[in-house]
């Protein structure tokens, strides 16, 4: 099969590697409808996380089964599924809390890299939710945005507290933060402030709910808040960067009380336990536990209720991944997706 490969900073290339088959009697093979570079790609992409040797990449997919193994019950051949970045059996007690991410089995999603035409997926009952039918090609981008970026930005949202009566905002305009806007606005908050100075995403975080978008950043960008919020901040904020400057944005535009849900991967992040003892905040966050979400989201998808696919904003095929790596290296693109 054809699939992509980092090889080093900046050097990804799509190249044969082998098929992949069932390793496990729990595991299922995929077909790829569509796939997508995703923001932490972009970490070993641009060399501040180190890439060990060439790395299949890839971890959000969506597809068909060709093939499941001997104790597979839930999925089938022939079925359309979504899975996630981490592969849980979902019956340990820590699944069965809703922190699947944290399974006592946890697995990479798609060990041999989802950025490619088949992908073998452990734990195929635990990971992977099957679409009620074949779902129609223009509700494709939505359901492979269910499989990390809209999972993740739901996540965020749910961990903040947002809903009803709350003023939710949301620091950081990629993928994740605008559908932390797009599910702010779905669990009933009242008011959504997008942090972003890029017009486009702007524009697409008014589409999915942002009712005042804040072009400050930083200290700045605190002070804005508050001066929409009588003073007192924001009852719940989204981290969806992962630098210490988001986090403390995302920390100081809380009000006391309030809740801060992170889900940007933090890169050399430290907290100042002083600030942090007396700002009276929750704080909540980590890898989304996707799978929890995965049958709300597929259900709102499916009934056209959500139309989170929009923020793939450049689709090009899995041949050309190095281009849309670049595109969204230079912010040329939001997401990327792929189409093997
Ligand atoms: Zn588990």
């Amino acid at each position: 099969m054809r699939g992509a490969v980092l090889h080093a900073p900046g050097d990804v290339r799509v190249e044969e590697r082998p098929d992949p088959g069932i390793e496990q009697p729990t595991d299922a093979v995929i077909r790829l409808a569509a796939t997508c570079v995703c923001g932490s790609d972009l970490w070993p992409y641009r060399g501040i996380e180190a890439v060990d040797g060439p790395a299949p990449m890839g971890h959000e997919y969506v597809g068909i089964v060709e093939e499941v193994g001997g104790e597979v019950t839930t999925v089938r051949a022939g079925q359309f599924v979504v899975g996630s970045f981490f592969a849980s059996d979902n019956t340990c007690e820590i699944c069965r809390a809703g922190y699947q991410t944290h399974c006592v089995n946890r697995q990479p999603g798609a060990p041999t890299g989802a950025q490619a035409q088949y992908a073998r997926i452990p734990l195929a009952d635990g990971t992977l939710v099957a679409t009620p039918d074949l779902p129609s090609d223009d509700l494709v981008p939505g359901l492979l945005a269910a499989s990390d970026v809209l999972g993740t930005g739901w996540f965020a949202a749910v961990a903040a507290e947002a809903g009803p009566g709350r003023t939710v905002a949301v620091v950081g305009d990629g993928a994740v933060g605008l559908l932390g806007v797009l599910a702010a606005k779905q669990l009933g908050a009242e008011r959504v402030i997008a942090m972003s100075r890029h017009e486009p995403r702007q524009r697409l975080a008014r589409e999915f709910g942002a009712t005042d978008v804040v072009v400050e950043r930083g200290d700045e960008g605190v002070a804005r808040i508050k001066d929409l919020t009588g003073g007192l901040g924001a009852h719940s904020v989204i981290e969806a960067v992962g630098t210490q400057e988001s986090m403390m944005q995302a920390i100081r535009a809380t009000r006391p009380g309030g809740h801060v849900g992170y889900v940007g991967v933090t890169h050399d992040v430290s907290l100042p336990g002083e600030e942090l003892f007396f700002s009276g905040v929750h704080l909540h966050g980590g890898p989304a536990p996707v799978r929890r979400f995965l049958p709300e989201l597929i259900d709102l998808v499916c009934t056209r209720a959500i139309d989170p696919g929009r923020v793939f904003d450049l689709e090009l095929p899995l041949e050309q991944a190095a281009e849309g790596y670049r595109a969204m290296d230079e912010r040329r693109a939001i997401k990327t997706l792929l189409r093997p």
